[in-house]
């Protein structure tokens, strides 16, 4: 039976994601330098970042590998990068920074909110900060940020921009040229509708040149796997996925052939509120208000007389998959709409939760 994932990635991939993946590549091989190079050229396109200005860089791994990255390998020892979180993922982060031991500043919001320019702006214009990290859609409770907002307070102090842009890329259209965005990561297994196993980097090349020897980690260095990458097009310093590459390249294309970025935002819209008129029949109160509620997962809160994992074990033999990680400050649950996911399958979860509660009742 096939599984519907109503998770924040990985997500449920289409049929001609999957079929890409049933062949075999050599890496050094012109075949799969070309199916590299093609895809670098794709996301720079999609994300509107000229080329001249910018790199799309590859890492091994998933999207958290691509975050350590950035943070290990561009700021100076005598720098120290501004960390504005409202969520699990600024947080870690944090983590980055101090296990690497690169300076840095941790600031914590509500969770449930997006960051409130005026707010962060002291913190930012702080004259020991160089560079501002923070999260795009946070995830965590479902929060998208002002990426336009918080790129002009940036540009105002002249810092360098960090964002994680892992569950916002190809959500809703982010044109780097227009942002001015120095750092943004994103993954394979998210809103591009890949599968795991790669983290993409979009990277400042004046900023970046400047880099080198910076990070403590062989893997890891951005500025080498850069610099590899710019002298042997199409190859990785090490392994890397191929079958992962295949499905990437579908997948963007995949996206590109249905509307692209503005298309998918719409669709995931739609999806979104068909979700959330189900559940709202259902009793189901969102612990996000609308305006910063983002278009990729929705907290839902529990309701009386509910026991979560008999919910979750419910929609599982159904063939939906939903996310099983609790938040921890609230009783509450997410449930994701991304991926290749049909209004069809929304009727069909309607349909399992309106059967759920007769049952239950
Ligand atoms: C998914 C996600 C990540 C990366 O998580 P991985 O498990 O390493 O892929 C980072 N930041 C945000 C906001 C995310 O949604």
């Amino acid at each position: 039976m096939k599984n519907v994932l109503l998770t924040p990635g990985p997500l449920t991939t289409s049929n001609l994601v999957k079929q890409s993946m049933q062949k075999d590549l050599g890496t050094r091989d012109k075949d799969y330098e070309n199916l590299v190079e093609e895809t670098r050229q794709l996301l720079l396109e999609i994300a509107n970042a000229d080329p001249l200005k910018y790199s799309a860089i590859f890492l091994q791994g998933s999207g958290t590998f691509g975050v350590e990255s950035v943070l290990t390998s561009i700021i100076q020892p005598s720098e120290k990068v501004l960390i504005l979180s409202n969520g699990a993922y600024g947080v870690r982060m944090g983590s980055i920074c101090k296990q690497a031991s690169v300076n840095y500043k941790l600031v914590q919001y509500s969770m449930v909110e997006k960051l409130n320019s005026q707010i962060i702006e002291e913190e930012i214009s702080k004259p020991d900060i160089t560079h501002v990290a923070y999260v795009h859609c946070e995830t965590t409770a479902g929060i998208l940020n002002d990426i336009e907002e918080i790129q002009n307070l940036i540009h105002k102090y002249k810092k360098i921009s960090i964002v994680d842009a892992m569950s916002s890329f190809a959500s809703t259209p982010i044109s780097l040229n227009k942002l001015g965005v120095d750092y943004l990561i994103t993954s394979s297994n998210k809103c591009l509708h890949g599968v795991p196993g790669l983290a993409i980097v979009f990277a400042n090349k004046k900023h970046l040149s400047t880099c080198k020897n910076i990070c403590h980690s062989l893997s890891l260095d951005l500025y080498s796997q850069y610099e590899y990458m710019e002298q042997h097009p199409g190859s990785f310093r090490f392994t890397s996925p191929t079958h992962v590459m295949l499905a990437l390249n579908t997948a963007i294309k995949e996206l590109i052939s249905q509307g692209g970025i503005r298309a998918r935002h719409l669709h995931y819209l739609e999806i979104q509120k068909l979700i959330h008129e189900a559940m709202s029949s259902h009793k189901f109160d969102m612990l996000v208000c609308k305006a910063d509620q983002c278009p990729v997962i929705t907290t839902f809160l529990y309701r009386q007389n509910f026991n979560f994992q008999d919910f979750y074990n419910y929609f599982k033999e159904n063939g939906f998959i939903l996310y099983n990680g609790k938040l921890a400050d609230y009783d509450a649950f997410r449930i994701g709409n991304i991926g290749d996911i049909t209004e069809n399958d929304i009727q069909v979860f309607k349909k399992i939760l309106d059967q759920y509660f007769e049952e239950v009742k």
